[in-house]
């Protein structure tokens, strides 16, 4: 499950859907990044904290509600959660803890935690905002688009990017919630590349980025391309060349459902 790891950084990589989990040690306390997803994997992630890391506060941060990023929230009972405040407020709540359910008896598959809705102890409101823990400056963007209530995270000292569900190399934009806001999201990694030092970008699904801020680039511009071409496709009800972009990614067919979804969306937000 490891794919990455330095003397601060374990990233661990689930088999489905590559969804990743950032470990960060930051020496006295460590910040956890959507543990997921199948029941032997997180318990993984779980020993690992024990064996490695104990002794140490954890901080669980999450970087949207989708079920996917939550699932392992009653795994660790004693972390003090970091989230936006949408994600607190959400009105999804039961929704999600469903999904969940749906997913393991669907696969047949047992945990040995409870399936809750993380409470948020650190809400995080606006852009810019920042919290310190132990001298280590975390800064936080909103980052509304896939979902209501997404949060871009800066780990300062060692320059980590935490995206959630945006800029990955597996897919493009999944527009669960606005393709204006999605654009204006993209627009903050500009602002975050020229303000922040990233070394490291984390994204929710597929491979990270170490020191290639091009790359990231190239991610950001390849979304923000595919959001701005589906909108006007659709409001000048042009043919969008959705077959060109599935050829770029190495599992289009289960893409092809999603854009469907898309289109639905991005029609919903230009009405
Ligand atoms: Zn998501």
């Amino acid at each position: 499950m490891i794919i990455f790891q330095n003397s601060k950084l374990t990233l661990f990589q689930s088999a489905l859907y590559q969804t990743n989990t950032l470990l960060y040690d930051a020496g006295g306390f460590l910040l956890l990044v959507d543990p997921n997803w199948l029941p032997k994997e997180v318990q993984f992630i779980r020993d690992h904290v024990d064996e490695f890391h104990s002794g140490k506060s954890i901080y669980l941060l999450f970087t949207h509600s989708d079920y996917d990023h939550i699932i392992a929230y009653g795994l660790f009972p004693e972390a003090k959660v970091i989230a936006s405040e949408r994600f607190q407020n959400s009105l999804r709540k039961q929704k999600n803890l469903e999904e969940i359910h749906q997913f393991d008896q669907q696969h047949y598959l047992k945990r040995s935690y409870p399936i809750l809705y993380p409470e948020v102890d650190f809400m995080i409101s606006e852009d810019e905002q920042q919290l310190e823990i132990e001298g280590e400056l975390l800064t936080f963007y909103l980052s509304p688009g896939h979902t209501d209530d997404g949060l871009f995270t800066i780990v300062e000292s060692e320059g980590i990017f935490i995206a959630g569900d945006y800029l990955s190399d597996l897919e493009f934009p999944f527009i669960y919630f606005s393709s204006e806001f999605y654009i204006e999201t993209l627009h903050k990694v500009d602002t975050i590349l020229q303000n922040h030092i990233i070394q490291y970008l984390i994204p929710g699904h597929g491979h990270f980025i170490k020191d290639e801020n091009s790359e990231i680039l190239l991610r950001k511009n390849r979304d923000l391309k595919y959001v701005e071409d589906l909108r006007s496709a659709i409001l000048n009800k042009d043919k969008f060349p959705i077959e060109d972009w599935l050829s770029q990614f190495p599992f289009p067919d289960g893409l092809k459902e999603q854009h469907e979804k898309n289109e639905k969306q991005v029609a919903d937000d230009l009405n």
